[in-house]
């Protein structure tokens, strides 16, 4: 199985790089998990849109989804037959606000000429070949899916956004790579109390990483000004080994 990065930025982009957008590959399927901005042209230097399988949106915040008003363009604006229209995975209830953003793209039928949008059920697990992805709700401040992928025996866990909840656990447990989202320097950029909280600390994910008993840590979705080692190190002491973050462009085998 093999974890591409093709973007690791939070909403506020690190210089240069692209927002949240993993390539997803292992028992002959492949899917791109986010789309924000940034990641079609770096999905361009290795695949065209038409060999992937799908793909995949975690939550509708702009950081992982706004790049599919680009990625239209990458097709001949005709309507597509319906055959060959690449499938677009979408959260559940999302439809009206794809909808919105078409209409606010100049056209209400930006994306259905050449994507078969659809809804995911919130839980259970879909495939693509020997790939399976099964979405487990986060809590974030909309409604957001991470997934548990697992193709030739192996399991990637990835948090999407996340505040400390129950999920992280579960999408971490027992996992060969868990790539979790670190977005927070300190607690005091995340939302204030009684509000529920939307993302996590470097120390959070390593200490969720450990109580699951995830193999490997890779951080995701956080700012990097140099080498990102204020959170690799905070990261791997709440873990008991050494975390990683994720590199962009890089591939991973996992
Ligand atoms: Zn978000
Ligand atoms: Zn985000």
């Amino acid at each position: 199985m093999q974890l591409t990065i093709l973007g690791r930025s939070p909403a506020s982009p690190n210089p240069g790089e692209a927002c949240a957008g993993y390539l997803v590959q292992g028992g002959g399927g492949r899917v791109l998990v986010d789309i924000g901005p940034g990641v079609v042209a770096q999905l361009l230097r290795r695949h065209h849109p038409d060999e992937l399988d799908a793909i995949v949106v975690s939550h509708m915040h702009a950081d992982h989804m706004l790049d599919l008003v680009t990625l239209r363009y990458v097709y001949p604006w005709r309507a597509r037959p319906k055959d060959q229209r690449l499938r677009v995975i979408l959260p559940p209830g999302s439809a009206d606000q794809v909808l919105d953003l078409a209409r606010g793209a100049g056209n209400p039928r930006h994306f259905e000429d050449a994507f078969r949008l659809s809804e995911h059920d919130g839980s259970s697990p879909f495939s693509f070949s020997g790939l399976s992805l099964t979405p487990v709700e986060t809590e974030h401040f909309i409604p957001c899916w991470g997934f548990r992928a697992e193709a030739d025996g192996r399991l990637l866990g990835y948090t999407a956004d996340t505040g400390p909840c129950d999920a992280v656990q579960s999408i971490a447990d027992g996992s060969d790579l868990f790539l979790s989202e670190a977005t927070l320097h300190g607690l005091d950029e995340d939302a204030e109390p009684p509000e529920r909280r939307g993302h996590l600390t470097p120390s959070e994910a390593g200490e969720a990483a450990r109580r699951a008993g995830a193999r490997r840590l890779m951080l995701t979705h956080l700012p990097v000004d140099g080498d990102g080692s204020w959170a690799r190190v905070a990261a791997s002491e709440a873990f008991g080994a050494d975390a990683e973050i994720a590199e962009p462009s890089r591939g991973y085998e996992i």
